[in-house]
């Protein structure tokens, strides 16, 4: 691939995160990409609500959770020059919905973090390896560091 046309910045509010929006950021500049980013809701309950999985960035949900969670990616959002449009907050599992958002907008590339795992949590996955498995675009992995 020479180029990115379209890269998913996948978010989860971890301390690490700065590194990888970073790196998703400096690439999409380097490309003149376009930049998205997901987030994926997978430790709240969902409430009952009209809409679907996806959650209108533009509504109020009348669910502090709910907007709490908007508000943090609202903010990352901003700090990153990432469009209103393509901020996308998801229930689902993250591996999952990471790549069915990716395939849906068309995304070229996108960017995780990776933690160096061991043992048992190595043979339970991470994200970035479910992501890596099932996307049908290119990976960028940003090694964490851990501890
Ligand atoms: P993990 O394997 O869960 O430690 O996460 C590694 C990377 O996967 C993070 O740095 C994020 O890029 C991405 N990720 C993990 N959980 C989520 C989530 N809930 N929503 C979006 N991205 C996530």
């Amino acid at each position: 691939m020479d180029s990115y046309q379209h890269i998913l910045l996948a978010v989860d509010y971890s301390e690490h995160g700065d590194t990888v929006a970073r790196k998703a950021k400096a690439l999409a500049s380097k490309y003149q990409a376009k930049l998205s980013m997901i987030h994926v809701l997978d430790n709240i309950p969902m409430p009952d609500t009209t809409y679907g999985t996806v959650i209108p960035m533009d509504k109020d949900s009348g669910y502090d959770l709910l907007e709490a969670e908007k508000a943090r990616l609202m903010q990352i959002g901003d700090q990153l020059g990432v469009a209103q449009a393509n901020r996308w907050l998801v229930w689902g599992a993250p591996k999952q919905e990471i790549v069915r958002i990716a395939e849906q907008e068309q995304v070229d590339l996108i960017v995780v973090g990776s933690h160096g795992r061991h043992g048992l949590a190595l043979l339970l996955g991470s994200t970035a390896n479910g992501v890596l498995h099932y996307a049908k675009c290119d990976v960028m992995a940003v090694r964490l560091q851990d501890g």
